[in-house]
């Protein structure tokens, strides 16, 4: 069995050898096992299930959200000779008649399927005549309304399981491991008793850096100028500003295409194309674009906002590299981006458990753009790996060359502050206090007179709420799950305020401090105001207050 699984390998796919896992779950698969394989982006998933469908008798259905690509991966199939063809809503009646019954007579092995098709009745009807041995379920997350990309049509496979005459072998797959994920994958995908796969999730060729502080701006434009000849994608969170970034680097000269749920359907696919037949080198997009391509050779991917949560991240960050070449995964954090995801869970219909849950998880993410710790650790720790490793040289953590600081005063400064102020208030608030700030609500509680007001004054605001996010990261400080987090202190912080331990942090190089410009911040209000009447959107999505602030100090 293994050398025949062994011979297609090489035959059709021109590889010597399997990668970590994939063995096990084809066996597995073989074995008649239904089996949940979880395995990084770019690990090898679609193997596992096409392999078995050529050993195994009858055909294969597999299901994919990815509409868009299906006739891609079936051409790239049928190219390295393997007998395959999608069913989805770009074919009439009878195109899907008359491939249900090609594969009756046994001229396809594997069909994709979109997960619409299967709540449609007629088609239950129609693909009774098939011997279906394996159902693969790829991207089994889709299922989960607590994964990110949450697919309400997928919640059609086990109805559709059941209406089959025969029960077919189900392999389920996906990158996301969070235990209510793969929960809602077993439960949900009917599996029984499954073997589950679930390989390492460190990808040892991909480099993580977090900048925080820095013109985004700038830093894409220096870094797509310096790596001008390589393939990237430019992840930003909204349309807009895929719009507005993609413009730019267009006026600019640079080659450049866009992806968005908001463009017609033919200028996405023609970019998409463009993009993986390398004839153009950036892609500026929205989440909406990656799931399911394969292009091998992205060697950068720089998060031009921060992602809501670790899933989406991992998940997007993981596109660069595939083909195992070194290759870098770049977050750019702005003070924005925390507020904007904010107000995106906020918008969502999830009901208060959902909604805390994700608030939850983006704490995770602000978490991982403040840790002075390892990023690549991390990243692991949270998908429920250990690793003994402390330092691995590939991030910008590791690679970092600031000093490692005795922090314990500042820290102290900051913590007796969360305590005058009762544990009652949220960063922005506490890092007024901080910083002596005139802020109208600093004032009107009174805590200008409280005695760690201005304590930090020397520091920027910034540079302030930089240093409390990094103690949250660290856990001296804690944040609570409500609807407007508060800063509390952690038993570690409580330590140190008894001088009973210190805190060493490697803390980034001070920028320059300029004096605030009353008249600079005035303007920008007004400039804000009339941003936001002309796109009809609250200020504090144009710029959050403290964001405002933080300009007028910068400029
Ligand atoms: P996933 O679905 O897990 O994100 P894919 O199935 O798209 O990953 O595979 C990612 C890349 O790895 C593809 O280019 C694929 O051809 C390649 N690949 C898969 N298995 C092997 C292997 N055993 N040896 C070499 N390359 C492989
Ligand atoms: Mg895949
Ligand atoms: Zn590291």
């Amino acid at each position: 069995m293994l050398t025949a699984a062994l011979n297609i390998l090489k035959q059709h796919y021109g590889y010597t050898t399997f990668r970590p896992g994939q063995q096990k779950i084809i066996t597995s698969l073989l074995n008649n096992k239904d089996t949940l394989a979880i395995m990084p982006t770019g690990a090898g998933k679609s193997l596992c299930f096409q392999i078995p469908a050529l050993l195994l008798p009858g055909v294969t259905l597999v299901v994919s959200p990815l509409i868009s690509l299906m006739k891609d991966q079936v051409d790239a199939l049928n190219g390295v000779g393997i007998p395959a063809t999608f069913i989805n809503s770009s074919l009439t009646l009878s195109q899907v008649n008359e491939r249900i019954y090609n594969a009756k007579c046994g001229r396809y092995k594997i069909i994709y399927i979109a997960p619409e098709r299967l709540e449609s009745e007629s088609f239950q009807a129609a693909i009774k005549v098939l011997t279906i041995s394996l159902l693969a379920i790829d991207e089994a997350h889709c299922v989960s309304q607590w994964g990110h990309d949450f697919r309400p049509s997928y919640r059609a496979v086990g109805t559709f399981i059941t209406s089959l005459p025969n029960r077919p072998i189900i392999g389920a797959f996906t990158a996301t491991a969070t235990t209510d994920v793969t929960q809602d994958i077993i439960t949900l995908l009917t599996l029984r008793k499954p073997d589950i796969y679930m390989t390492g999730f460190d990808r040892e060729n991909l480099s993580f850096t977090v900048i925080r502080g820095e013109n985004k701006q700038d830093f894409t434009l220096k870094y797509i100028t310096t790596n001008k000849e390589q393939s990237g994608i430019i992840y930003a969170a909204t349309r807009k500003e895929v719009d507005n970034l993609y413009s730019l680097l267009y006026k600019k000269g640079y080659s450049v295409g866009k992806y968005h749920a908001g463009l017609p359907d033919k200028e996405r696919q023609h970019y998409q194309e463009q993009f993986i037949y390398d004839n153009i080198s950036i892609m500026v997009a929205t989440n909406a674009f990656g799931m399911g391509i394969d292009k091998s050779n992205v060697r950068y991917v720089i998060h031009y906002n921060m992602p809501k949560n670790m899933e989406a991240y991992y998940q997007e960050a993981g596109r660069a590299g595939r083909d195992g070449e070194p290759s870098e995964c770049i977050l750019l954090f702005g003070a924005q981006d925390p507020l904007l995801q904010r107000y995106l869970i906020e918008q969502t219909t999830f009901d208060t458990d959902r909604k805390t849950n994700e608030i939850s998880k983006l704490q995770t993410m602000v978490d991982y753009c403040h840790t002075p710790e390892c990023l690549r650790k991390f990243i692991l720790s949270y998908f429920g790996e250990t690793s003994d490793l402390t330092e691995c040289d590939n991030c910008s953590n590791c690679k970092d060359d600031n000093e490692l600081t005795d922090i314990t005063l500042d820290a102290q400064k900051i913590f007796s502050c969360v305590m005058r102020v009762k544990e009652r208030y949220g960063t922005t608030l506490i890092a007024s206090v901080l910083k002596g700030s005139k802020d109208k609500k600093v004032l009107q509680l009174g805590f200008d007179s409280l005695s760690t007001y201005g304590l930090l004054k020397n520091y920027t605001l910034p540079e302030i709420r930089d240093a409390i996010n990094r103690l949250i990261a660290t856990d001296y400080l804690m944040l609570t799950d409500s609807e407007y987090p508060v800063v509390k202190l952690a038993p570690k912080g409580v330590a140190v305020l008894k001088n009973q331990t210190k805190v060493w942090q490697k803390v980034p190089k001070r920028t320059q401090k300029i004096t605030v410009d009353n008249s600079l911040f005035s303007l920008l209000r007004s400039l804000r105001k009339t941003i936001a009447d002309r796109e009809q959107i609250p200020p504090y999505l144009v710029f959050a207050d403290s964001t405002l602030k933080e300009m007028s100090e910068f400029c």
